[in-house]
């Protein structure tokens, strides 16, 4: 399996400093060869190992993985972000029923969707109605209504023998039977055919035109496989969508297929269907998504604990510093939380949730990220005594440190400089109650 695969693959890299190229490219192979096991598309194999390699390459190594743990945490991050990220809402109508028309392949799982969706919109406080546009197999009216009656959700559906053959005309009617009775969510199930073909697209576009959806959902069968890609291209060209449904989440596919269609379509998975209940339906999460695909939920789990740890460490010691019980806040604490500061994430977003922050925004708007790597440079070519006790560092030093950092004295001076105002804030900060783990910020 993939987590087997890749577990070997990451026991060669335990223990090691700093990934090599050998090591990414040994790593990306495995990943590579795993996911067309998943049944991911080639075309999306490919692109997706390439974005992992060039991450890995330009990531710095992290203190709190080692090089493994920080290769799966980008393979997992690549999949969530393609996956579609943070799960998408459905859009309602701004007035009158919102209308959500399903499209896919026959057997795909459309009819079962239609109720499944219904049901959570129902549990939602919305009052649905479903439309049976499928007239193309004897039964699928039946089916709906069947559906239907368990979901606790009306049907609407052409009378029998009262002529009215025309799935387009049904759709168009449906809507203002909607208005009439108030629903304000309408869900239209259209008829598929086994495989892509011309007159089923056509018609469902017409369908589509008679409705104005607000939202068009591709419902695809997640065990679609190598067929995915096509499919779904074939129904954007033909219909065009918002977003995609999984159904048959309950089987033992992966879920490659989620891949594939998402990074090729761009569209976002929104729901999951894993059942034949009317209940076995939920949003979509592509978090849960990626650990399916590389089915390491575990490995993921480690990580986070490992992470957490480690950020806890530092914040306590800088805490201890700050109150004195470490001994004074030097140059090394200061570059190590500002990488704190890096891991964290945009520095922007951070300090807005502070309070008093406000005096900093400009500075903090202007922070680059690469500031840190040249601070960086400069505190490694200063002595261990100067590190540990800045106010030594005399004119005489500050040229040689210049030096061998590859910057200029003012450099020096500056970030000196920096960090003694940084030093004196984080003292008030401490005085004045805390804020441990406050960053020493740079201007
Ligand atoms: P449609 O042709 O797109 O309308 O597909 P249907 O809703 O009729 O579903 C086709 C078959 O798949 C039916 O036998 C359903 O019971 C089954 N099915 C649909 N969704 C799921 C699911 O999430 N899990 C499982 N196990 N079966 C499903
Ligand atoms: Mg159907």
């Amino acid at each position: 399996t993939l987590s087997d695969r890749l577990a070997d693959a990451f026991k060669n890299l335990r223990g090691k400093g700093r990934l090599s190229e050998a090591d990414i490219d040994a790593t990306a192979r495995e990943i590579r060869i795993a996911l067309l096991e998943a049944d991911v598309a080639l075309p999306v194999v490919k692109d997706f190992v390439a974005a992992v390699k060039e991450r890995a390459r330009g990531e710095e190594v992290s203190g709190a993985l080692n090089p493994a743990q920080q290769i799966v945490k980008i393979v997992n991050e690549e999949l969530v972000n393609i996956l579609g990220g943070e799960t998408r809402r459905l859009r309602y109508a701004k007035s009158g029923p919102t209308v959500i028309m399903l499209a896919g392949l026959q057997g795909a799982g459309k009819t079962t969707l239609a109720a499944k969706l219904a049901h959570w919109l129902k549990e939602q406080g919305k009052t649905p109605m479903l439309v049976a546009a499928d007239l193309q197999r004897p039964n699928a009216v039946t089916q709906l209504q069947v559906n239907g009656e368990r979901a606790g959700v009306p049907v609407f559906a052409p009378q029998p023998g009262n002529g009215v053959g025309d799935p387009v005309e049904v759709a168009r009617q449906s809507i203002e039977e909607a208005k009439r009775k108030l629903h304000d969510v309408v869900i239209v199930d259209t008829a598929g055919r086994l495989g892509v073909d011309a007159e089923m697209m056509a018609r469902a576009a017409s369908i589509r035109d008679a409705v104005q959806p607000d939202e068009i959902l591709f419902v695809v069968d997640a065990m679609i496989g190598q067929d995915a890609v096509t499919t779904a291209q074939a129904f954007l060209d033909g219909v065009g969508y918002d977003g995609v449904v999984l159904t048959k989440l309950d089987g033992d596919a992966r879920g490659g297929a989620a891949l594939s269609i998402a990074s090729i379509t761009g569209k976002p998975v929104m729901f999951a269907s894993a059942g034949e209940k009317v209940t076995d339906f939920d949003v979509f999460h592509p978090d849960r998504m990626a650990s399916r695909i590389l089915d390491m939920g575990d490995v993921m789990t480690l990580i986070e604990q490992a992470e957490k740890a480690f950020d806890q460490e530092q914040a306590l010691k800088a805490a201890q510093k700050l109150s004195g019980q470490g001994g004074d806040f030097t140059l090394d604490d200061f570059l190590e939380q500002m990488q704190q500061v890096r891991k964290l994430g945009s520095m922007q977003k951070i300090m807005g949730m502070l309070p008093g922050m406000g005096q900093f925004r400009e500075q903090l708007e202007n922070f680059d990220e690469r500031e840190i790597d040249r601070i960086q440079a400069i505190i490694r070519s200063m002595t261990p005594a100067e590190r540990d006790n800045p106010k030594m560092i005399d004119g005489s030093r500050r040229a040689r440190i210049a030096k061998g950092s590859g910057r200029q004295v003012s450099d020096v001076n500056n970030l000196v400089d920096r960090f003694f105002e940084a030093r004196k804030m984080m003292m008030s900060f401490a005085k004045g109650g805390g804020l441990p783990g406050m960053p020493g910020m740079p201007g």
